[in-house]
């Protein structure tokens, strides 16, 4: 939702007032509309009743664990989640970007930093389906209602994993570099390492390849990118 002057509407989900309070100000200053929720069910009544553009979610909360949400958002909606936690395990931060969340930011931060990084997630358009089918060698894949199929079985992918394989099928016979992948899948962001990308194109492959360990269709182009080939 854009509000009538066009400001990004934001849920901020945390529990603890200091950060809550600071954000109110600190994002309305920077020009977004802030909602705000403490605790996981509020904000679940919220995501309904405002239809903000971008989520802001704390780990820790009193009701529960904020990656159970994000998991949710990710699965069901298209709204971007930058994940807010005061842990710094390496584990929490690859779990959030796995489930799907758009970026990650560990407490404390600089709100010049999060506002950066909100600008990133909301810059970055969503994949745009259209009407059209896309097939390469057994396998079908339906943009408009998102479903793959193998051998006309239809095979369960995540929305992540939907997403790469329709941006490379989207360029079939043509090299996708990494970079393009996480610009276009997790929203620009720079990873320490790119294994989350590579989690994801293997688990692509183990579900679209007949053999997965000797691709033919999804393979890798050394230090480039990937490529989908007919
Ligand atoms: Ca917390």
């Amino acid at each position: 939702m854009v509000d009538p002057e066009g400001r990004s509407v934001v849920l901020v989900v945390e529990d603890e007032e200091s950060y809550q309070e600071a954000l109110k100000v600190g994002l309305t200053v920077e020009g977004f509309v802030v909602v705000s929720a403490t605790n996981l069910s509020e904000a679940r009544e919220l995501i309904e009743t405002t239809k903000p553009d971008l989520i802001l979610l704390d780990v820790m909360l009193p009701d529960g664990s904020g990656l159970d949400l994000c998991r949710e958002i990710c699965e069901t909606k298209r709204i971007p989640v930058i994940m807010v936690s005061a842990r710094t395990e390496e584990l929490d931060v690859v779990l959030g970007l796995e489930i799907g969340a758009a970026d990650y930011v560990t407490k404390p931060y600089r709100l010049r930093e999060l506002v950066a990084r909100m600008r990133v997630v909301l810059r970055r358009p969503a994949i745009e389906s259209n009407d059209e089918i896309i097939s390469f060698g057994n396998i079908r894949l339906d943009l408009t209602r998102r479903t793959v199929a193998k051998n006309d079985i239809v095979i369960e992918l995540s929305r992540k994993e939907f997403d790469l394989l329709t941006l490379f099928a989207t360029r079939l016979g043509q090299v996708v570099t990494r970079e393009v992948c996480l610009d276009t899948l997790w929203w620009g962001l720079e990873l320490s390492d790119t294994r989350t990308l590579d989690t994801h194109v293997k688990r692509l492959r183990q579900k679209i390849e007949d053999e997965p360990a000797d691709p033919k269709h999804l393979l890798t182009i050394r230090g480039v990118g990937f490529r989908l080939d007919a």
